[in-house]
This record gives C-alpha cells, structure tokens and sequence, in this order.
C-alpha cells in the first residue's frame, strides 16, 4: 500500500535573529510503503495495523522536523536586535543604528 501526501503545518516558533515568535509555515510531501502486515516489513518499517487505521501523524511528525530549518527567521529581511541595547530593528531603530550609519558615510 502506497501513501502519497501533501501536508501544510503551521509551527509557532521564535525567530533567532529577533527573538519575536511568528508562525513557521511548513510543506512537506511524503510517499511511504506501507506493508499489509508486521510480517512482511517494508524498507521504511510501516505497516497497516491490524485494526486497519494508519496512525499518519508519527510519520508526518518526521518529514516535518526535516523539514524545520535549524535556525527560523521570520521574514528574509529580517532586521534582528540591536546588540547595543536588543531594540527590534524591524519596528524601529535605535541611536546606535544611526550612529553606525553615521560612521559608514
Ligand atoms: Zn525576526
Ligand atoms: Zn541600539
């Protein structure tokens, strides 16, 4: 028996860069074999149980936590702290971030 999905999670997660929690969107696509009985065991080790409902969610969890980058930012451009004083660069500057402009013109 061939499983094919598509799942779409939301996983509330911190950004790294500036410690604000945002929402991870995550995709993943599987494809599993899963063997009709615990005797004849597929290369993946899934199997339909006997009571005939596959248990999807051990399997999701997996694809998922490949799928989670190490290290989440919340936008691509996302600003982070200030290491002066940790102000959020992305809803507002701070007068180190000006003085450091300042010094680089
Ligand atoms: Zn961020
Ligand atoms: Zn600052």
């Amino acid at each position: 028996m061939l499983f094919e999905g598509k799942f779409e999670a939301v996983a509330p997660t911190e950004c790294v860069r500036c410690l604000e929690p945002f929402d991870l969107q995550l995709n993943t696509e599987f494809d599993e074999v899963f063997a009709y009985n615990s005797g004849t065991f597929t290369e993946s080790g899934l199997y339909v149980p006997e009571d005939g409902n596959i248990d999807l969610s051990p399997v999701i969890r997996e694809y998922l936590l490949v799928e989670s980058p190490i290290k989440p930012i919340c936008t691509p451009d996302c600003q982070g702290l200030c290491i002066e004083c940790g102000e959020n660069l992305n809803l507002s500057t701070c007068e180190h971030q000006a003085r450091i402009t300042l010094d680089n013109a």
